[in-house]
């Protein structure tokens, strides 16, 4: 039975997507910055302050705020983590911005962070870095900033369209500006098109292609996918970050795959093999202290070693820090593992690496604009600030810092933009027969294509990699393409149709984890989050270049671009010659 589709048209000023920090903080400053009367719609999968992966933040927020920290620190920090791969700007950015936010998010959004007796924030060590600069409610520190957060964006006159999901960015006809975004309501099933004049995107990547993986389930790569789609070009898509402690807690449960923090292991916690003995100085010198890359690849190479069927990850144990002062300090993280039978504080639990963050995006500027005019991508959508890896707590820090900036930048922007756009109605009626397709299949198990491709990735693109591997890996995602292609989706009702939304996030994720592939095999050395066992040599900094993804029509196209050393060059710094080399607090 053919389907009536109808288009809801509705026009907005400033149109912004998601709810995480990047979507909340962008709608603030655009509300601060923009002229009186303009009109701002807020458009979310999931339901405000619910949803993403902000509010799942647990170990804090990095910002230099003292004892010695500075801005130039952060910055080397984060540009050494990255392995020369950050683009500059944006990472100084990040560090300097850090400190007006995490001001603005305790004096004016309402946050209460840990306090040192003296009533200092409290700055707690993470790994890879040389300074204790990462504030933190408890280790439950996104609900506080996503909570306040919320409170204040809802009780302001900004329109909010919940559970309503994007499925594409539609330009003008030219292809060079935005008009707006489609959107299906999914409490309705109907169709919306929102036109806006500054669009800006903040779905937060989210590389749920993975088995084991940590972001929340709404985030299936769709804003990537939709801005692929768009044309727009994708940068560092091989940059997959792994955390090297998820917990394990049997193949039938959501728990798996959950993570246990960094503070863990940067309070002292030590990661066992079966034998019960330490490992990680085999690995790397600072042991269990080593960066996220470095830590999952020391226990991949252990669980690759073992041949104990019974046991498939390592061990993370914290009883020799005593468990009172385990149960006190890291009072969510004892709950999460009692809930899934083990006891963090006392005895061991066990862990795998799990597909965490996603460093690869949008090309943007520091000022978070694409190269489409009218759009701005902030938050994990984004590429550029962390290049091959990211610090712990670099994570919110750039959502809520991004996030603002596309908000004030949006601002400044919709002073000179006076009128909405038309959309390309081609393109429009091109997604929408997109969307459609699985209606005209026979209904199918799409949950099965989901575990297809998260096996498939975890073997073949995941924490090692080699050209071999990869290859596989794209013969298996081409199937796992056709196999979705005849896929079908029951078409008796499409309000809440689950099914669909599951069809679509697999059409999301099998896109990007093509893209991924493709960049994998373009970076022949080893940077970073991303390792391969053909090419374990990471390259001579000076040549460092990143990788540039684009879509015309059907065709893939992958290149590399040279860094731009704008403030620092490979082997120098920008810290004074006596500072000394960490500050990190001793255990
Ligand atoms: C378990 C966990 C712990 C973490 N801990 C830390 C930490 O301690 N420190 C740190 O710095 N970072 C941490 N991170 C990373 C951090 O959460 C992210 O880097 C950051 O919060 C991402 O913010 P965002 O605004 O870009 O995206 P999110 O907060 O993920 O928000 C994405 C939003 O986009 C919406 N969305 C998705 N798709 C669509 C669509 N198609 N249409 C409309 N809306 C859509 C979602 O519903 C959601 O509202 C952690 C991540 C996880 C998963």
């Amino acid at each position: 039975m053919p389907l009536k589709i109808d288009i809801d048209r509705h026009d907005t000023d400033i149109l912004i997507l998601g709810s995480g920090g990047a979507g909340l903080f962008a709608v603030l400053h655009a509300q601060q910055t923009a002229p009186v009367g303009t009109k701002i719609t807020l458009a979310v999968k999931g339901l405000i302050g619910k949803c993403g992966c902000t509010r799942m933040v647990q170990g804090g927020y990095n910002v230099a705020l003292g004892n010695g920290d500075t801005v130039e620190r952060h910055f080397m920090d984060t540009i050494q983590g990255g392995k020369w791969l950050p683009n500059q700007d944006m990472a100084w950015k990040l560090c300097e911005q850090a400190v007006v936010r995490v001001r603005e998010l305790e004096n004016e959004i309402g946050c209460f962070f840990d306090r040192t007796p003296e009533g200092q924030l409290h700055q707690k060590a993470f790994a890879g870095q040389t300074a204790d600069r990462t504030v933190h409610k408890g280790d439950l520190t996104g609900i506080e900033i996503i909570n306040r957060l919320m409170e204040q964006v809802l009780s302001r006159p900004v329109e909010k369209l919940q559970e309503h999901r994007a499925i594409g960015l539609i330009p003008t006809r030219d292809g060079a500006s935005i008009a707006g975004v489609l959107f299906i309501d999914m409490r309705t099933g109907r169709f919306r098109l929102v036109r806006a004049k500054c669009v800006m995107m903040g779905t937060g990547g989210g590389p749920t292609m993975y088995k084991y993986h940590t972001p929340s389930g709404d985030k299936t790569m769709d804003g990537l996918a939709m801005a692929l789609r768009a044309g727009l070009p994708l940068r560092d898509m091989e940059m997959v970050q792994f955390h090297p402690t998820g917990l394990l807690a049997g193949d039938y449960t959501r728990m798996t795959g959950t993570v246990l923090e960094e503070g863990l292991r940067g309070a002292g916690g030590q990661l066992l093999n079966a034998s019960g003995n330490r490992f990680m100085f085999e690995y790397d010198q600072r042991g269990e202290r080593a960066t996220r890359d470095v830590v999952s690849r020391g226990i991949y190479a252990e669980m690759r070693k073992s041949n104990n069927p019974e046991q498939k990850g390592m061990f993370i144990s914290m009883s020799h820090l005593g468990p009172e002062n385990v149960r006190k300090k890291f009072s969510g993280m004892v709950k999460r593992c009692a809930d899934s039978g083990f006891d963090l504080a006392a005895g061991k639990v066990e862990v795998v690496p799990t597909a965490h963050y996603f460093m690869g995006g949008v090309v943007v500027d520091p000022d978070a604009r694409t190269a489409m005019e009218g759009l701005y991508v902030a938050g994990e959508d984004a590429g550029g600030a962390h290049g091959s890896n990211r610090l712990g707590g670099n994570g919110v820090a750039n959502s809520t810092v991004y996030g603002g900036v596309a908000g004030d930048t949006m601002g400044m922007d919709m002073r000179r933009t006076r009128s909405l756009r038309d959309p390309d109605e081609e393109v429009l009626a091109a997604e929408v027969e997109r969307a459609m397709r699985p209606f005209a299949n026979k209904p199918s198990n799409i949950q099965e294509l989901r575990h297809k491709l998260q096996e498939a990735m975890w073997e073949d693109v995941g924490v090692m990699r080699t050209g071999d591997g990869m290859r596989r890996g794209l013969g298996r995602i081409a199937e796992i393409r056709d196999e979705l292609a005849v896929a079908g989706v029951d078409p008796s009702s499409l309000a809440f149709n689950l099914t669909w939304h599951d069809w679509l996030n697999m059409a999301s994720l099998i896109d990007i984890s093509e893209v991924i592939t493709r960049a994998a095999l373009e970076r022949e050395n080893s940077r970073g989050a991303h390792f391969r066992e053909d090419f374990p040599e990471a390259g001579d900094m000076n040549d460092s270049y990143f990788t540039v993804a684009r879509k015309a029509g059907d065709e893939l196209s992958l290149s590399r671009e040279d860094v731009q050393f704008t403030i620092v060059r490979p082997g120098e710094t920008i810290l004074p010659e006596d500072e000394p080399e960490t500050l990190v607090a001793a255990q």
